[in-house]
């Protein structure tokens, strides 16, 4: 964490420029005014289940601003066709600012606008998946999912109003709110990790795990959803400056090759990889479960996930067992040099073992 041997502080980091705006109950107040310093003509990205609030929030951008054009066509891991036509009707309307409304897939799907046309780009997220805050763009061909760092596709603005991630049933709060929780705790072990992600990413699991388990107990709790909110958005600046850990490295095999649902894999598949680095990983340890107010990190995680009736097997999931050995060679492949244990074959196949048929992470400390 960029403590040297000789319990000196020293590290580099680079900041990420972006506003953002909290604005509980006021995102529609707030977009017209975020839209006017960007832009004019608003090309507005939103799935077809969020359109009625994007039409709320663009029901009057104020002077000057108009929406040129909507595009409704969100698919999960933006396919290329979908990137090709959302850049066309930019073009064609003559669009000078990209506002996506929606979850993680609906913001990458303006970022594939940004990275080609370069368009500025102002984020309202109702999820918790954190993409609104990272320079990171995907896009999915032939079932292949290629990702790419741009500062270009950086949101420049981000309006977050929790008020908008009311409408998330509790199953999809709790997997994209863990989603968010992995963010964090991968961020202990990326391979740019600094001392200020480890502080992000321990009040980012402290704000989800209070947050989601308040959710959980009543689903109408604004400030809780503040509380969720403001974690996913600390765990993913955490985690936009770390890079991606083991976690997100085989949550990224698993859905590239399976198709698994995103959040929920990351619900999975994270006890098992904090069980494997927990003990090469002490202080990350210490911290994530001082953050859980638990008095050790895995157990302070599984008795979380068991709270909040989250998903616990990759079977359950649709994998098929026979699957493992493939995809237990691409993850050794795949972890960063930074993990704090190497990860070998056997203990890949385990783990995704382990995973796979949602056996009590806790038996598996070592
Ligand atoms: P998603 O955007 O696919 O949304 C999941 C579902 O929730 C959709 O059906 C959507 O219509 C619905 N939904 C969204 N907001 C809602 C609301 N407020 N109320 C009710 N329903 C709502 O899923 P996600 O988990 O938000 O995002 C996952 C995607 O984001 C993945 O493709 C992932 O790779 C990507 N992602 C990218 C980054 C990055 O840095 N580039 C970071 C995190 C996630």
């Amino acid at each position: 964490m960029g403590n040297s041997d000789d319990g000196r502080l020293g590290f580099e980091r680079e900041t990420l420029a972006q506003r953002v705006v909290f604005a509980p109950g006021g995102a529609a107040e707030r977009v017209g005014e975020e839209v006017r310093r960007l832009g004019s003509r608003v090309l507005l990205v939103a799935a077809p289940s969020e359109a009625d609030l994007a039409a709320r929030l663009t029901a009057d951008l104020g002077p000057g601003a108009e929406v040129v054009a909507t595009f409704d066509g969100v698919r999960p891991h933006v396919p290329v066709p979908v990137a090709e036509e959302v850049r066309a009707l930019a073009t064609e309307a003559g669009a000078d600012v990209v506002l996506s409304v929606g979850g993680g897939s609906t913001t990458g799907t303006a970022k594939a606008v940004a990275l080609t046309a370069h368009l500025p780009v102002l984020a309202v997220p109702t999820t918790y998946a954190g993409s609104e805050v990272t320079p990171v763009w995907g896009l999915t061909e032939h079932g292949r999912k290629t990702t790419g760092v741009d500062p270009v596709v950086l949101p420049r603005t981000v309006v977050y109003d929790a008020d908008l991630t009311a409408t998330l049933p509790v199953p999809l709060s709790v997997s994209s709110g863990l989603n968010a929780l992995a963010h964090a705790v991968d961020a202990f072990w990326g391979p740019r990790v600094d001392p200020v992600d480890a502080a992000l990413a321990t009040e980012a699991i402290r704000a989800l795990a209070a947050g989601l388990c308040a959710v959980v107990a009543d689903p109408d709790d604004r400030a809780a959803r503040d509380r969720c909110l403001y974690g996913a958005y600390l765990s993913a600046v955490a985690f936009a400056s770390a890079g991606s850990g083991l976690h997100h490295k085989i949550c990224h095999v698993l859905g590239g090759a399976h198709d698994l649902p995103h959040a929920d894999t990351h619900a999975v598949v994270l006890p098992h990889v904090l069980a494997f680095n927990a003990p090469a990983a002490p202080e990350a340890a210490r911290r994530i479960a001082e953050a859980l107010d638990a008095p050790e990190a895995v157990a302070g995680l599984v008795d979380l996930r068991l709270e909040l009736g989250a998903p616990t097997a990759l079977r359950a999931l649709g994998m098929a067992e026979a699957d493992i050995p493939a995809d237990a060679e691409a993850v050794v492949e795949a972890t960063p040099p930074s993990n704090p244990r190497p990860v070998h074959l056997a203990d890949a196949v385990r783990l995704l073992t382990d995973a796979w048929s949602g056996t009590d992470p806790r038996g598996e400390i070592g």
